[in-house]
């Protein structure tokens, strides 16, 4: 299966080693190939900030995949009940507060986790590093 993915990170920084910390990225994809009956996840992942692609392949053994369907039968009932009753889906169905950053219903149906989101922007702030002044 293909993945595509955005990052802030650092292109020079992002090997194999980096990908296997982003456990949100591996736990997804390992639901998906258990879902669809494959082993390989490759991620397309686009650097924002150096506006290029890398690629990267996994390949899951069965205990990935064991893991990923149990994943996938929890957050696909939980998502099911929500979409049945027409209600919003329980906070524990996101992968991390970066999934609030750009939802529509932060304001009306979830303002104590706007504080969540902001301390999530000051982090970033904090690691951004300085521009270097370049001269023409
Ligand atoms: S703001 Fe609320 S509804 Fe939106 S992703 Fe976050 S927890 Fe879910």
């Amino acid at each position: 299966m293909l993945e595509f993915k955005t990052t802030g990170k650092s292109m020079k920084d992002f090997d194999t080693a980096a990908l296997k910390e982003q456990s949100e990225w591996l736990l997804r994809t390992k639901s998906y190939c258990a879902v669809f009956g494959v082993r390989t996840a490759v991620f397309l992942v686009y650097f924002l900030f150096q506006r290029d692609f890398r690629s990267f392949a996994v390949v899951y053994d069965n205990a990935d995949l064991k893991e990923g369907l149990a994943e996938a039968k929890v957050r696909g009932g939980q998502l099911w009940d929500a979409f049945e009753s027409r209600t919003l889906p329980s906070m524990d169905t996101r992968m991390s507060d970066m999934d609030c950053y750009w939802c529509p219903h932060i304001k009306t149906h979830c303002p104590t986790q706007e504080a969540a989101v902001e301390a999530m922007k000051k982090e970033w702030a904090s690691r951004r590093k300085p521009r270097k002044k370049t001269t023409r």
